[in-house]
C-alpha cells in the first residue's frame, strides 16, 4: 500500500481516482511489478479507498521513518557529499503554504484576517538536505497548526497572536531531526526571519552551524555595527571574478555579538556580497558561526547562503506547480492528508535520485544523447515510469542485492 501511495506522486497522476484509471488494471504488469517492489504476493490490486483507509490507520509517522531511512542510505552511499559546506551538511528550512479554505476546515486551522473576510490555511515547516546537481531532499517536516482541543480553536478566529508559528514548529522539528541524525554535521540555512534569538538558540542547543539571511530590518542595530565595522577593517575584501563576468566583492566582519530580548546573548559572524551582472548591483548578506576568511567566504555565501532559495525553486516551486499537486487536499482529514504530504516527499526524493542522478546520465551517454534529449524533456520521466509500470515487467535482476549494491547513485558530474 505505501509503493501505491508513493506511486501516486511518482508516476505524477494528480489525484487519488487517477490510481484506479493508471494502474487498477489486472492485464498489465502493475501487479506483478508491485509484488516484487513490496515483497508481496498479492492477488488482486487495490480498489478506490483502500490508500485512504489504509493511510487511516497508519498515519504519517511511519512515513516519516520511511523517509529517514532513504536520507540516511543516501548519505551513507556519499551521494550527497559535493554540496558539504566544511564537511557541514547544509538544511535549509522555510515555512510554505499547504492549504487554504474558505471556511473552518479542522479545530487545528491558522486563521488570517483579510479585511472583512477570515482565511483557514495550514502551513509546513520544511528541512530540506541541500544535495548536488540542484537538489533539495525533505529531511524533516513539521506542520504549523494550533493545538488540538486548544483554546485556539475556541478563540474568535481574530487572536492571531497566539497562534503557532514557524519559529515555533521550528523548536519542535529540531529535537526530531537531531534524534533521527545525532551525529550529522548540520548547517541551517533560512531566511532573516530566522536571524533572532529563537533560532540562533536551536543551532546552539543541538551543535548546528548556520547560515542565516542578513537583513537590515531584521536586525538594525546589529546592522548599524556591521557597517560601522565593516569599514573600519578594508583589509576584510575579496573581489571575485565569476567566468561569466558576473563580479563579487565580498566583505566580512567577525565575533559580532548579539543580545536578544530573553537578553542572551549570541555571537556571529557577518558577511556581504556585492553582486554586479551587467551593469547591475545587488546586495546580499548573511549571518553565520562559520569563521570568515578570504579561503572561506566564497563557499560559505554559495553553498551555505544562496542554497537557501532551493528549497524555495526546486521544493515549494516544483511540488506546487506541477502534478504533485502540494495544495491539493488528497484528503479532507488532516492524519490523512498528512500521510498523503510525506508520500510526496518519498516520491519526489526517488524522482530527483532518477531525474538527477548518475544512472540516466550513463544512460543518455550510451545512447549519444543528452539527459534532456532522452526523454525530451525532464516532465515525461514520470510518463515514462507510468508506461514502463503498466507494460514492463521488471527484471529479476533489478532485485539481485549484490548486483544493486555495485549499482551506486551518484550526483556530481561523473
Ligand atoms: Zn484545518
Amino acid at each position: 500500500m505505501a509503493w501505491w501511495g508513493v506511486a501516486l506522486f511518482m508516476l505524477k497522476l494528480g489525484s487519488r481516482r487517477q490510481l484506479d484509471f493508471d494502474l487498477r488494471d489486472l492485464s498489465t504488469q502493475v501487479l506483478a511489478n508491485l509484488n516484487r517492489l513490496a515483497g508481496t504476493s498479492q492477488e488482486t490490486l487495490p480498489v478506490d479507498g483502500t490508500l485512504d483507509h489504509f493511510l487511516g490507520h497508519l498515519g504519517s509517522e511511519p512515513l516519516a521513518g520511511l523517509r529517514t531511512q532513504l536520507i540516511r542510505r543516501l548519505i551513507r552511499m556519499k551521494a550527497l557529499d559535493d554540496a558539504r559546506l566544511q564537511g557541514h551538511f547544509v538544511v535549509a528550512v522555510d515555512g510554505s503554504g499547504w492549504m487554504r479554505f474558505r471556511t473552518r476546515h479542522c479545530d487545528r486551522c491558522l486563521t488570517q484576517n483579510h479585511g472583512d473576510t477570515i482565511v483557514y490555511l495550514h502551513l509546513i515547516l520544511e528541512a530540506k538536505l541541500v544535495g548536488p546537481e540542484g537538489t533539495a531532499l525533505s529531511i524533516g517536516t513539521e506542520f504549523v497548526e494550533n493545538a488540538k482541543g486548544s483554546d485556539a480553536a475556541a478563540l474568535p478566529d481574530t487572536q492571531e497572536a497566539k497562534q503557532d508559528c514557524e519559529l515555533m514548529a521550528l523548536e519542535r522539528l529540531a529535537p526530531v531531526l537531531k534524534t533521527q541524525f545525532p551525529q550529522l554535521p548540520l548547517c541551517l540555512s533560512s531566511d532573516s526571519l530566522y536571524a533572532c534569538g529563537r533560532a540562533l538558540r536551536v543551532a546552539r542547543n543541538n551543535g548546528w552551524r548556520f547560515v542565516f539571511t542578513f537583513k537590515e530590518g531584521r536586525l538594525p542595530k546589529v546592522w548599524e555595527e556591521f557597517e560601522r565595522l565593516r569599514d573600519l577593517s578594508p583589509e576584510n575584501t575579496l573581489g571575485i571574478t565569476l567566468p561569466n563576468g558576473t563580479l563579487q566583492v565580498y566583505r566580512w566582519v567577525n565575533a559580532m555579538s548579539y543580545e536578544d530580548s530573553d537578553h542572551q546573548l549570541h555571537m556571529f559572524n557577518a558577511l556581504e556580497c556585492l553582486e554586479t551582472a551587467q551593469g547591475l548591483t545587488t546586495r546580499f548578506a548573511w549571518l553565520t558561526d562559520f569563521p570568515l576568511s578570504p579561503t572561506t567566504v566564497a563557499a560559505v555565501a554559495t553553498k551555505g547562503g544562496r542554497a537557501r532559495s532551493r528549497i524555495e525553486n526546486e521544493g515549494f516551486n516544483v511540488q506546487k506547480n506541477s502534478l504533485f499537486d502540494l495544495e491539493h487536499p488528497y484528503s479532507m482529514d488532516l492524519e490523512k492528508q498528512k500521510a498523503y504530504y510525506l508520500l510526496l516527499q518519498i516520491a519526489h526524493i526517488i524522482l530527483q535520485m532518477l531525474e538527477k542522478g548518475s544512472l540516466l546520465r550513463r544512460l543518455a551517454r550510451k545512447t549519444g544523447k543528452s539527459t534532456v534529449d532522452l526523454f525530451g524533456s525532464l516532465k515525461n520521466i514520470a510518463r515514462r515510469l507510468l508506461e514502463a509500470f503498466r507494460y514492463a515487467r521488471l527484471p529479476d535482476e533489478a532485485y539481485d542485492s549484490v548486483v544493486a549494491a555495485s549499482v551506486q547513485i551518484r550526483l556530481d558530474s561523473c
